[in-house]
């Protein structure tokens, strides 16, 4: 069965609401979904939604397609994608549907999928639920059909297991009074973000708090986007600003000079903070900053990649028995809480490291070295890319290549990866090194056996 416009992932299928992104498509997907997550007998599935203007309405599909397939539907209403992760364990639900469409535009939603472990699906997970689409969706009878439940505790929930880690000293926290600007970008941050920094004592400069989707400038919590947030830094002389995208995975900061670092920096931050209190592997995707793998090599703990996708760092992590670990893009994962991205642990983190550094983060960030991240794209060529890869390596035989998800090639202070995208026909080059020119010269030189095939 195609439709036509709509990506689908791994662990996810999402469009352009009124185009490709129709009710029907909603309804089949979360029809398959419940279906083959209920697979084993267990018919519990947990739902949440972000503040987009379309979640309601798909929240109402969603409902009467579980329904159809006889799932126990726990609704958790508005609420963050690592709320609804949890709420997954909590439940033991045999799965979850986040209907969010994370950092994407305002005219997009999707589902995520989310298995019993609380992780997104796999690979094969999602292969295996994708194949009810083509066999047929085994429907409930009349009498075994399901109903909703409510559960309106799972953000209660999510902040009691946040603020009880053993090792965030919440009354140090508290004491020290942090000024803090945030901006929830009119997502679901707003039921969860100035509740925890009220919990923990600070004194919050709120903007973008309405939950209402009406996202007034691209949500994507990236140093461009943050404008607003820096203005609101200065104006109120904060020590930090923090801004999260609509389902409040990712974390991006504006430091107490005004100046968003990038997101990597959350990341780096998130590491050092934890790895004093329990040291331990570090694992990252590989288009991530070398600011965290810098920090792993000073706490001298194990540091590797996993492939691009948060259920693929978060398997690795599992695998690796990881300590912390995440995305550049400001995707915090702390297996002590869940193997899932998570802003408002990502946050407690950073008030965490400011009570601990005792001076401001600018100064962190100026001690250490700095480096410029360039991203670049061109058009995916027919032919398959190992022979580029073949050439990069043999071009660059004093780099430490690594080969599980295109090609990264690794210098002491630089690297550069390709990859072909997973979801449109291009592929993604990213850079990074001490310069803007040498980052530059990386991705020319990357680009050469490329645009030969081209
Ligand atoms: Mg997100």
């Amino acid at each position: 069965m195609g439709f036509d416009g709509l990506m689908v992932s791994v662990s996810g299928v999402r469009g352009r609401v009124g185009e490709a992104l129709t009710p029907e498509v909603i309804a089949t997907y979360a029809a398959a979904f419940g279906a083959w997550a209920s697979r084993n007998g267990n018919r519990r599935v947990v739902v949440g939604r972000d503040s987009r203007v379309s979640g309601p309405m798909f929240t109402r599909i969603v409902h009467g397609a579980l329904e159809s397939v006889g799932c126990t539907v726990i609704d958790i209403g508005m609420a963050p994608t690592p709320t609804i992760q949890l709420a997954v364990e909590h439940h033991h639900a045999a799965g979850g549907l986040g209907i969010t469409a994370s950092h994407n535009p305002i005219e997009w939603n999707a589902l995520k999928f989310i298995g019993a472990s609380g992780l997104f699906l796999s690979a094969a997970e999602g292969a295996e639920m994708r194949a009810l689409l083509e066999t047929g969706i085994p429907r409930a009878t009349w009498d075994e059909l399901g109903h909703i439940e409510r559960d309106d505790d799972a953000v209660a929930r999510h902040l009691e297991q946040l603020l009880a880690l053993p090792w965030l000293d919440v009354d140090a926290i508290r004491a020290a009074r942090f000024r803090v600007a945030l901006d929830c970008c009119h997502g679901a941050g707003s039921v969860i973000m100035p509740q925890l920094l009220t919990e923990l004592g600070c004194e919050v400069y709120a903007i973008n708090m309405e939950a209402d989707g009406k996202f007034h400038r691209p949500p994507e919590p990236v140093a461009e986007n943050l404008g607003e947030l820096a203005a609101l830094v200065k104006a109120t002389q904060a020590h930090i600003g923090f801004a999260t995208d609509p389902d409040v995975d990712r974390l991006a900061l504006v430091l107490d000079d005004g100046v968003a670092p990038g997101e990597d920096y959350t990341l780096a931050f998130a590491a050092r903070t934890v790895l004093k209190h329990r040291p331990g592997p570090v694992v990252t995707n590989l288009s991530t900053s070398k600011v965290v793998s810098d920090v792993a090599a000073e706490f001298g703990v194990p540091f590797q990649f996993a492939k691009v996708g948060e259920v693929n760092v978060a398997i690795a992590m599992r695998d690796a028995g990881a300590t912390i670990g995440g995305e550049g893009n400001g995707g915090v994962i702390l297996p002590e809480m869940h193997l899932g991205r998570d802003a408002p642990v990502g946050a407690a983190l950073m008030l965490q490291l400011m009570v601990e550094e005792g001076r401001p983060l600018s100064e962190l960030v100026s001690s250490k070295p700095r480096y410029v991240i360039v991203k670049d794209k061109l058009d995916r060529p027919d032919a398959p890319l190992d022979a580029v890869y073949e050439a990069l390596r043999a071009a660059f035989p004093d780099a430490v290549a690594d080969t599980q998800d295109g090609l990264r090639l690794d210098w002491s202070d630089r690297w550069v990866h390709l990859r072909p995208s997973g979801t449109e026909p291009i592929v993604r080059v990213i850079a990074e090194a001490p310069s803007d020119a040498d980052a530059r010269l990386l991705i020319a030189q990357a680009r050469e056996p490329l645009a030969a095939l081209v």
